[in-house]
């Protein structure tokens, strides 16, 4: 791996205490070219401008795929990533249905505990504070021809943040615009996904909501996901998550969250839920919890739930049950009880001689 140290880092123009998501990038990123058919030596680098030109083939087509994971500063002061290799899988699951070539492990994997000794310090110790991670791969030939590209680049990002949302949300049954349908790519993270998601969670913005429940493509019967999150709802006294399908994005946070809930011995169906039977239930007061689970909030509180106009209000209590998976996830993270399912990856830092 070539390593490149930038001579002028960023690192005291920072303020940890006010850190908009996404916003801050650390002083390095990784990159890996893959051309020829072969991938090439990966490098470290200061983080920086791009070096194609405008014929860059992922800007026309959109062929391109990320990821979202975090690392932790654990109690001790240790680092800690959250299932990379969930991500990494994930990764490369994007890249076979977008015609894009497969990531060896040893470049995902190095490159990324590389870059995080390298930028421990960007590794926020705050409550609530982590640094986010952003691998992605992009088609890089210079052509705009309509077929896939030959050449593609893989890079990681990292970024430090601070809590994603600042409290609950209000959330908009979405039965105009679809986000995903059936043969498609909605349980890839394809850059295209999120691109189509903005203007129907703009309108929905415009309307008093923060985001939109996603329902099916077919009548908008059924909810799938809300916003980029996976959904959990406590009706009565069980959980209730809509199964995976090829237009849902198989979470990591759901996985590992439907683990724990399983653990605790509390009910939970993964099941297709209807806009009518969760209507249904906000109305009549059998709807105990709702939240969103994924890598950015971790676990986000819905306290109203809009449907044809009508708001409907769900609790969301700071001692229940979503707060209460969100601490024992909280907790593993950082290393406060011991991480039985062996989700936490330290990262060695070497120790100047
Ligand atoms: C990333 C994402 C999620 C959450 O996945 P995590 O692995 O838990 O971060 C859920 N839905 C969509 C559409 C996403 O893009």
């Amino acid at each position: 791996m070539k390593i490149e140290l930038t001579t002028k880092s960023r690192l005291g123009d920072i303020d940890f205490s006010n850190l908009p998501f996404g916003k801050h990038l650390s002083d390095h990123m990784l990159v890996c070219h893959f051309k020829n058919g072969q991938w090439q030596e990966p490098e470290i680098r200061p983080y920086g401008q791009l070096e194609f030109s405008y014929g860059l083939h992922a800007l026309h087509y959109g062929q391109a795929a990320f990821e979202g994971m975090k690392a932790y500063r654990k109690a001790d002061g240790s680092i800690s990533m959250f299932r990379p290799l969930d991500n990494f899988a994930r990764l490369n699951k994007s890249a076979e249905r977008l015609m894009m070539p497969q990531i060896p492990e040893e470049i995902f994997m190095n490159g990324l505990k590389k870059l995080l000794e390298i930028d421990e310090k960007w590794v926020p110790s705050e409550d609530d504070h982590s640094l986010y991670i952003r691998p992605f791969m992009f088609a890089s030939s210079e052509f705009i021809a309509a077929r896939q590209s030959d050449d593609y680049t893989f890079c990681i990002l990292t970024s430090p943040v601070g809590p994603y949302y600042s409290g609950t949300v209000k959330v908009k049954i979405e039965q105009e615009y679809t986000r995903a349908t059936g043969g498609g790519i909605g349980y890839t993270k394809a850059a295209g996904n999120y691109g189509g998601a903005f203007y129907p969670t703009a309108q929905a913005i415009k309307e008093g909501y923060n985001q939109v429940i996603w329902t099916d493509h077919r009548d908008h019967k059924f909810i799938e996901e809300s916003g980029t999150m996976n959904l959990m709802l406590l009706v009565g006294d069980t959980f209730l998550t809509p199964p995976l399908t090829d237009r849902i994005l198989a979470g990591v946070t759901r996985r590992s969250i439907i683990a724990l809930i399983k653990e605790r011995g509390w009910n939970i169906e993964e099941r297709p839920i209807s806009v009518e039977e969760i209507v249904e239930a906000a109305r009549t007061g059998n709807l105990k919890e709702a939240f969103g689970m994924g890598t950015a909030a971790v676990v986000s509180q819905i306290d109203t739930i809009g449907h044809q106009g009508t708001n409907y209000t769900i609790p969301a209590p700071k001692d229940g049950r979503a707060m209460e998976i969100k601490k024992m996830l909280n907790d593993i993270r950082l290393g406060l009880v011991e991480d039985t399912h062996h989700w936490m990856m330290d990262v060695e830092i070497a120790q100047p001689a």
